[in-house]
């Protein structure tokens, strides 16, 4: 399983966790000792996810999916929003609603954000208004490059725009502290480092706020209506505390990575290693072979028991061009047939040596897997 960047099998002990949880059926929201409980379980889950982006358990907002956090901040009514073009769908997608109000940024060939453009595409967004918000991905969850949030964050500050973090791909992968970043929001997801699927967390600078997408009973602080997932948000709060510790005593190593790319490229010369030059998530590698459709890749590499990834697997089964290689002006040849190959903590050395053979095997000239356009 080389796909860790699309979702995360649990980490040991998530489930045990899950289902301890799943019996404690009080409402958090209730005075009564069950309700007590279950309202313990999200405390301390909070904790537990604090911790993991450097913020204060009081600022984490609990939702259903990272892209539901993302949508509610983007959808925060600003005057206008300025995103990165290799964004997430999850942030590409409500921003459009501001119709011109959405301003794009550049990113160059290895998928860094054009920092010196960014002052003006600020300048030009106040003429809708003072309420800019900018959205900058941590990490890219097709190549893992990483953006300088940071030096994003002080050109904002000067221009008085407020920053939006799309942390979910770096979480769990390197450290993050969203206090020294200086970020206004950020959004994490469990099940991309070893928690279940459909709870995301939403960090808030303090003293700030955003638009509830849904209202209802004020949980949430009032920002996200509707009774608490429990069991999932515990089991989110141990995979971020497992996170926190492997972090801490097994980081990943992106030694690694460039060797396994240093291998790939030496047994098929004519493939491109995509933001080679970026400052990369220690686990991904974004693989293109000219010539050869992504989706043919990916059946081949399936049938020979490897999953792994073409472009963002968030799209329903979709398999289309990448907007993320697009964006990063490196043709349609390239961006049609790029795979993800991102690996994890169940991955051994033996799958990226097998990986390797097959790989060879699969992107020789005369298998006869040829792209049609
Ligand atoms: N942002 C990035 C960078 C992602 O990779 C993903 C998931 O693929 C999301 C947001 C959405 O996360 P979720 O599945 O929790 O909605």
């Amino acid at each position: 399983y080389l796909d860790y960047n699309a979702t995360t099998p649990l980490r040991p002990g998530v489930r045990d966790v899950l289902i301890d949880a799943l019996d404690q059926f009080g409402n958090p929201s209730s005075v009564h000792a069950e309700g007590r409980t279950a309202r313990s379980y999200v405390s301390k889950a909070k904790t537990q996810v604090a911790k993991l982006v450097g913020g204060s358990a009081n600022d984490i907002v609990f939702c259903s999916s990272a892209t539901e956090a993302l949508n509610m901040v983007v959808q925060s009514n600003w005057d206008s929003v300025i995103t990165l073009q290799t964004e997430h769908a999850a942030v590409l997608s409500p921003a459009k609603t501001y119709d011109t109000a959405n301003l794009s940024i550049e990113v160059t060939n290895d998928g860094i954000i054009d920092l010196e453009a960014l002052p003006s595409v600020i300048d030009t967004a106040r003429m809708f208004g003072p309420r800019v918000l900018v959205c900058v991905q941590a990490a890219n969850n097709e190549t893992g490059v990483l953006q300088p949030v940071a030096d994003v964050v002080e050109i904002c500050r000067a221009a008085g725009a407020s920053v939006l973090t799309d942390a979910v791909q770096v979480a769990g992968k390197l450290p993050i502290d969203v206090t020294t970043l200086g970020v206004d929001y950020a959004v994490i997801s469990a099940h991309k480092l070893g928690g279940p699927k459909g709870v995301g967390a939403l960090w808030v600078r303090p003293g700030l706020s955003a638009t509830p997408l849904i209202t209802g009973g004020g949980q949430e602080k009032g920002l996200r209506g509707g009774t608490e997932n429990v069991a999932s948000i515990a089991a989110f709060g141990f995979a971020a505390e497992c996170a926190v510790k492997s972090l801490e005593t097994e980081p990943a190593d992106s030694q690694v990575t460039k060797e396994f790319e240093r291998r790939l490229v030496e047994v098929s010369p004519d493939c491109v290693v995509i933001g080679r030059n970026a400052p990369r998530l220690p686990n991904t590698t974004s693989i293109a072979m000219p010539g050869r459709g992504a989706e043919t890749l990916v059946i081949a590499l399936d049938l020979a028991g490897f999953a792994v990834s073409a472009g963002a697997a968030c799209s329903s089964g979709k398999v289309s061009r990448s907007h993320v290689i697009e964006a990063m002006g490196l043709g349609e040849e390239l961006s049609a047939s790029a795979i993800r190959i991102s690996r994890g903590w169940e991955t051994t050395q033996d799958d990226l040596d097998r990986f390797v053979e097959i790989w060879a095997r699969t992107v020789k000239p005369s298998n006869g897997l040829r792209h049609v356009a």
